[in-house]
């Protein structure tokens, strides 16, 4: 067993070897394209001005020179443009597959498509126009629920220097949609509320909407928003008896 375990680091090592990407020739290092393979200029292992024009990439700049992928020219440019477009697709992807994972959960939740049809369409097209619009499944759920039952929103509004999840400018109201982590933080939380008033006025209400309640009740947002606005957002509604 252990014979054959030293076979295997030593195939290993052989060629991990052969697939070093520069060679050493006489103390010159000469660097190798990561993706088409040819060879570079010239350079020693100190940063030249030579060496740079090969070696687009030096993010880590903590890490050896030559145990980074280096790239010619070309190979550089199409990397960073390919890069930028994997970004661009990838960013709508995620919107995408969010904005599926709020219409699974609210169909688990037994909503009515047909009745929500118009409103889940409205939200739809927003995601994909609008970039970060939504930070999570809940809050598209949320903003589903809210424009089917008439309220007028804006998501992600700006208040100061703060970003809050929902702004229904015409009654005065914040809605944020929390998550668990939001527990560990209200201290933060009453600072940020008291800034907020401060910068749209004392009548304003600051309601604040666990997750989960959007996860197990989504269709209850509006009571729980009516009940909230009761209780003078005392924040002590039982939303699990809505
Ligand atoms: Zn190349």
């Amino acid at each position: 067993m252990i014979e054959l375990d030293k076979k295997i680091v030593l195939n290993y090592i052989i060629a991990g070897g052969l697939k070093k990407t520069y060679k050493k020739r006489g103390g010159v290092c000469i660097m190798k394209c990561w993706v088409c393979g040819k060879e570079g200029a010239n350079c020693t292992r100190d940063i030249t001005a030579e060496y740079k024009l090969y070696y687009e990439i030096p993010i880590r700049k903590t890490v050896k020179a030559e145990h980074q992928r280096c790239y010619c020219k070309k190979c550089y440019e199409d990397t960073m443009k390919r890069l930028a477009i994997e970004d661009k697709q990838y960013v709508t992807l995620k919107r995408k597959r969010m904005f599926e994972n709020a219409l699974d959960k609210l169909e688990r939740q037994q909503l009515d498509f047909v009745k929500y049809e118009e409103a889940i369409k409205t939200i739809e097209e927003y995601n994909l126009e609008n970039d970060g619009k939504f930070d999570s499944s809940q809050e598209i759920m949320a903003a589903i629920i809210l424009i089917q039952n008439r309220y007028h929103i804006k998501p992600q509004a700006k208040v100061g220097s703060y970003q809050v999840d929902f702004m229904f400018p015409e009654d005065n109201l914040i809605l944020e949609i929390d998550g668990d982590r939001h527990n560990f933080k209200k201290s933060y939380d009453k600072r940020r509320d008291s800034t907020i008033k401060e910068i749209l006025g004392s009548e304003w209400q600051i309601l604040r909407i666990p997750t989960d309640m959007i996860d197990q009740k989504a269709e209850k947002l509006p009571l729980a928003i009516e009940q909230l606005l009761d209780y003078k957002a005392t924040n002590k509604v039982n939303w699990r008896a809505l």
